[in-house]
C-alpha cells in the first residue's frame, strides 16, 4: 500500500522522519502559482471575484459555469467513495445556524480563535501564525513582520466565528439572541450522533459524512480560494471503541492519501505532517495534516507547503462534552443537554463514549490543488503554448464537447447538435461552434474536457465522427452508432 512520508516540527521547519536525503525536486507538470490559476479561473469561468462590479469582498469568491460543476464532481466523488462504495458510512446535512450551546460546549466560544497581531507602521492586521503568506504592504518584497518598517504589537486570541442574531431583536446586541454561523459542520454531526444511531440501527464502528458551508473570520485570508471566509468543507466523523481508535485513525490518514492521487493528483505534490503537541487542539490526542505542495514558487521547499485537509483523533470529547452525562461529584458537565450520546454495547453490555476520528478536507482546498495540478503546458506543431487540463474524466466540468467542422453547413450542424443531444443523457456534454476547429479544440483543452467529436462532411456519408482525445491529441474514427458506448469505456 501506498504510504507518504510524514514529516514533522511546525509547517514552516518540516523536518523529514525516514529518508533525509531525498527532497523533492520542483520539476513537474503542474501550475507555476497560483496566480496562473486565477487567471485561468476567470478567463474560462471557473471561479470570479464576488461582488466584483461593487469593488470586490476581498476574500469572496464565485463559482461559474465549469467551477460549480468541478465542485460538483469532487463532492459527489467524495460521497460516494464514502457513503455509497463502504458499507458503514451515513450521510447527514445538518443546520448552519445552530443553538448558541453548541458551540458553548464544543469549546469554540472560548477556544475557536486565532493570534491577530497589529503592525503600527502599516496599520495591517495578521495572523501571527500566518505570516509567512502575507507581504508587508509597505514593502511588498518582504513578508508581513519580515519588513525593515514593520513594527508589531503582542499577539493576541480574536476569535473566528461569526456572529448573528436569531429573530426580531430589540437591539442589535442583545446576547439572548446570539448565535452564530457554524465555522465546521462537524458539531452538527456529534449533536445529531443518538438521531442517526437510533434510526440507522449502526453498530460501532460507522461514520458520519457530510458536505456544507462554513464560515470563520479569518484574519488574513487570501492566496485566492486557499483560505477564505465563507468556505465548504467535506467531514466524515468516523465513531469506533477506543481501543481501536489509533488504528483506524491510521487507515484513515492511508486512504485519503491515496483517494487524493485517485483523483490525479500526483504523490510529490503531497506529503504528510505530524502536528507537534503545542499544536494539536484540546481535544486531539493525534492530528496528521495531508499537505499539498500550493506554493512550488518559493524558494525554500518548505515553504512551498500548506494544509489540504487534517485527519485528527478527537477522543471522546465531543459525544462527552454534548451529553447530559458525565456526572462528577454529583455535578452534571452539561445541564443544558437532554440527551446522553453514549454507546451501549449489546454483546459486551458495556456503556461508554466512542471516540472519534475525523478526516476533515475543504471542498474549495481540493478544487485549487486539482486545477494545480492538472495545470500543463504543451508546444503545437506550430509553436504555440497550449493549456492542457489534465482532469481525471470523472471530475471534468464537461465530459465531451460536440463540434461542427463548418458551421455554414447546416446538415453537419443539425447532426452535430443531434449528437450531443443524444449523449446528453449519458454524460454532460455540450455544442460548440463559435469559433474555427483549432480554437475549439484549444478551448476544450483549457478547462479540461476529455474528448472532442467532430462532424465532418465525410460525417454525412459515413454516420462516423472523429474522437480526438485531449492528453494526447491522437484522432480516431468512430461510427455514430457506437459513439456512447465508446465514450461511456473510455471516461471510465
Ligand atoms: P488552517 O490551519 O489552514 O487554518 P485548519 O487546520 O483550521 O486550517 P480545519 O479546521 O482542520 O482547518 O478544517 C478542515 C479543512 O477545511 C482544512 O484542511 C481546509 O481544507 C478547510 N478550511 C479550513 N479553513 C478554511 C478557510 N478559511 N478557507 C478555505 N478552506 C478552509
Amino acid at each position: 500500500m501506498f504510504t507518504l512520508k510524514i514529516y514533522s516540527q511546525s509547517k514552516k521547519g518540516l523536518k523529514h522522519l525516514s529518508n533525509p536525503k531525498s527532497k523533492i525536486q520542483n520539476q513537474i507538470m503542474s501550475a507555476p502559482n497560483i496566480e496562473t490559476i486565477v487567471s485561468l479561473s476567470k478567463r474560462r469561468g471557473f471561479v470570479f471575484p464576488a461582488s466584483d462590479i461593487y469593488g470586490g469582498l476581498g476574500s469572496s469568491w464565485d463559482y461559474g459555469s465549469l467551477g460549480v460543476e468541478l465542485a460538483n464532481n469532487i463532492k459527489q466523488s467524495w460521497w460516494r467513495w464514502l457513503v455509497y462504495e463502504r458499507d458503514d458510512i451515513e450521510g447527514l446535512d445538518s443546520s448552519i445556524i445552530q443553538n448558541r450551546l453548541v458551540w458553548k460546549y464544543s469549546g469554540h466560544e472560548t477556544t475557536f480563535s486565532d493570534p491577530l497581531v497589529d503592525c503600527r507602521a502599516c496599520k495591517g492586521r495578521f495572523r501571527q501564525d500566518k505570516l509567512q503568506d502575507v507581504r508587508c504592504p509597505n514593502e511588498p518584497s518582504a513578508n508581513a513582520g519580515g519588513g525593515k518598517e514593520c513594527d508589531l504589537t503582542e499577539a493576541r486570541e480574536f476569535n473566528l466565528m461569526f456572529r448573528t442574531t436569531i429573530g426580531a431583536v430589540a437591539v442589535e446586541d442583545d446576547e439572548t439572541a446570539l448565535t452564530y454561523l457554524r465555522p465546521e459542520t462537524a458539531q452538527g454531526i456529534f449533536i445529531n450522533f443518538a438521531n442517526v444511531l437510533n434510526t440507522s440501527r449502526r453498530k460501532l464502528p460507522f461514520g458520519i459524512a457530510q458536505i456544507g458551508k462554513s464560515f470563520r473570520n479569518e484574519v488574513t485570508p487570501g492566496n485566492f480560494i486557499f483560505r477564505t471566509r465563507e468556505f465548504e468543507q467535506m467531514e466524515m466523523e468516523y465513531f469506533c471503541r477506543p481501543e481501536d481508535a489509533v488504528r483506524i485513525h491510521q487507515e484513515w490518514i492511508d486512504a485519503f492519501s491515496e483517494w487524493f492521487q485517485s483523483l490525479g493528483i500526483s504523490k510529490e505534490n503531497l506529503k504528510l505532517y505530524e502536528q507537534s503537541k503545542e499544536e494539536l487542539a484540546h481535544y486531539a490526542e493525534r492530528t496528521v495534516d495531508i499537505l499539498y505542495r500550493f506554493f512550488p514558487e518559493r524558494d525554500e521547499e518548505e515553504k512551498q507547503w500548506d494544509e489540504l485537509m487534517g485527519i485528527a483523533n478527537r477522543t471522546d470529547f465531543d459525544l462527552k462534552t454534548h451529553s447530559k452525562k458525565p456526572e462528577i461529584d454529583g455535578k452534571r458537565l452539561n445541564p443544558d443537554s437532554t440527551e446522553d450520546l453514549s454507546y451501549f454495547d449489546e454483546a459486551t453490555k458495556e456503556r461508554f463514549y466512542p471516540y472519534v476520528i475525523e478526516p476533515a478536507a475543504g471542498v474549495n482546498r481540493l478544487l485549487l490543488a486539482i486545477l494545480m495540478d492538472s495545470y500543463t503546458e504543451k508546444t503545437n506543431e506550430k509553436g504555440e503554448k497550449r493549456v492542457i487540463l489534465k482532469l481525471k474524466p470523472e471530475l471534468a466540468p464537461i465530459k465531451v464537447a460536440v463540434l461542427p467542422l463548418a458551421k455554414n453547413k447546416p446538415e453537419i450542424v443539425a447532426m452535430a447538435k443531434d449528437l450531443k443531444k443524444q449523449l446528453q443523457p449519458a454524460m454532460r456534454a455540450v455544442y460548440d461552434d463559435t469559433g474555427g476547429i483549432g480554437k475549439l479544440y484549444a478551448r476544450q483543452d483549457e478547462i479540461g474536457t476529455p474528448f472532442c467529436v467532430t462532424v465532418d462532411h465525410e460525417s454525412l456519408e459515413d454516420e462516423a465522427v472523429t474522437v480526438r482525445d485531449r492528453d494526447t491529441w491522437a484522432q480516431e474514427r468512430i461510427k455514430v452508432t457506437e459513439l456512447k458506448e465508446y465514450l461511456r469505456k473510455r471516461l471510465g
